[in-house]
């Protein structure tokens, strides 16, 4: 990456934020020779097909996991920055997995195991949309697993 001014190498990062609306990150850099600062996109380069429950496909969008992340963490103790944070990591293992295609119950259950390390009552919520509970016996049994994983 070169400075667009002074086509210096020598950049310095200010800050990352993640700009949702597509797969990218944003990043304001100053260039170290002639101190002008400018914002640069760099877009995660990730082509990986969501196979959902009715059988269709469709492309992997960070968007729209943060969207369903971020439903499961209201009023609980994960933050909107947490969220974005995990929500970066799911699609950075992803890519390193290299994988093509991930169903819908298969990338429900890594963001679950997230959440099951930060905050149950997120788990519980997360669980409920993907798991699809039939039953309040099914939740029940979910909700009885992480206490079993907590007396240990
Ligand atoms: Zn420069």
């Amino acid at each position: 990456m070169k400075c667009p001014f002074c086509q210096s190498t020598d950049l310095k990062v200010l800050d990352s934020r993640d700009s949702m609306d597509i797969n990218a990150v944003r990043r304001r850099r100053e260039c170290l020779q002639c101190t002008r600062r400018f914002t640069t996109f760099e877009t995660i380069e990730l082509t990986v097909q969501i196979h959902k429950r009715d059988g269709r496909y469709e492309e992997f969008q960070q968007k729209k996991l943060v969207d369903g992340m971020l439903a499961a963490c209201r009023h609980t103790t994960i933050s909107h920055e947490q969220v974005l944070t995990l929500a970066s990591q799911i699609t950075a293992e992803l890519m390193q997995r290299q994988v093509k295609e991930i169903s819908t119950t298969e990338l429900g259950e890594i963001v679950m195991q997230n959440f099951l390390e930060l905050d149950a009552i997120a788990y519980i919520r997360f669980a409920c949309v993907y798991r699809r509970f039939k039953n309040i016996e099914e939740l029940l049994a979910a909700i009885q697993s992480i206490q079993a994983k907590d007396d240990t």
